[in-house]
């Protein structure tokens, strides 16, 4: 019989868990037993709401507001749940952002702040827990990395650039890590129903997704609760997990 809570007294943290994938992530962890830290950046009402509906369900969570672009903040998050909960198990590294626009137009400014918290905030947040998670010889680590990280995006250079980065971040840290019982795996997602999305134009997106339709955030979460449970993928590290409805195909 599959084990309901998995992760039963373990401490889990979810960067940019208010909204979209990270809020699924979040609740689906919650419901195989972690404590889940639901970090935010600017939305503290919706953070809330996610910690509430945990609770509601009978789970255990709590909020805390740090942007993971800046290194002190990221520190001060992981020592907050060292403190409080003595023990960091799973990092899903969530959080990310688009600033869209053709390479010969971007400021620099949209570069930058693409890649300021899409692979730089996960290298501060890896770095911060990594510590923690060798000296306990275990831990998880799951980037949310894009398959425009794999494929390339015309309009989205700074992003896909970040999530390709991204997923040779995650072997590097894979490889450096696997000695010590921490592994360091990453999911990519298609096109998900999110805020990240919404002002999309449907139907050339619809057209390339075999399975035709945008997938749903909890669709995503339930890849990170498998790579995040023992011993569902406790032999799998360095990997890319693909959930897009088949749109790449490898
Ligand atoms: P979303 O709905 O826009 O939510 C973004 C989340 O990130 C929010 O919780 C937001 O917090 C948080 N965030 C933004 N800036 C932050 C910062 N500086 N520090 C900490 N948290 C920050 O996005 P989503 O669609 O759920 O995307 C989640 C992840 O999946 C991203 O890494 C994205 O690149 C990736 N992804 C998404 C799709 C898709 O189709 N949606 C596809 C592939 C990959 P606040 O609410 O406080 O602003």
């Amino acid at each position: 019989m599959a084990n309901s809570a998995p992760l039963a007294g373990q401490t889990a943290l979810v960067t940019g868990a208010s909204r979209g994938i990270g809020r699924a992530i979040a609740l689906e962890l919650a419901a195989a037993g972690a404590t889940v830290v639901v970090n935010y950046a600017s939305s503290p009402e919706a953070a809330e709401a996610v910690v509430a509906e945990i609770g509601a369900a009978g789970g255990q969570a709590w909020s805390y507001q740090a942007n993971v672009a800046e290194e002190a903040e990221v520190e001060a998050m992981v020592k907050a749940v060292l403190e409080r909960q003595g023990r960091l198990d799973v990092l899903v590294n969530n959080a990310g952002i688009t600033r869209d626009g053709l390479v010969m137009r971007m400021k620099t400014g949209d570069w930058q702040s693409v890649i300021d918290l899409n692979l730089t905030g996960v290298f501060l947040c890896t770095r911060a827990v990594s510590r923690a998670m060798l000296k306990a010889r275990s831990g998880r680590i799951i980037n949310i990395t894009s398959v425009v990280g794999l494929m390339g995006n015309a309009g989205q250079a700074n992003y896909s650039a970040a999530k390709a980065g991204l997923i040779g971040l995650t072997r590097s840290n894979a490889a450096e890590f696997a000695s010590r019982g921490v592994t360091v795996n990453a999911v990519a997602p298609g096109f998900i129903d999110t805020d990240m999305t919404k002002d999309l134009a449907p139907e050339p997106i619809l057209a390339a997704i075999p399975l035709g339709r945008l997938g749903k955030p909890e669709e995503v979460a339930g890849a990170v609760r498998f790579l995040a449970a023992d011993p569902a993928a406790a032999y799998m590290t360095g990997q890319v997990l693909q959930v897009d409805g088949g749109m790449v195909m490898r």
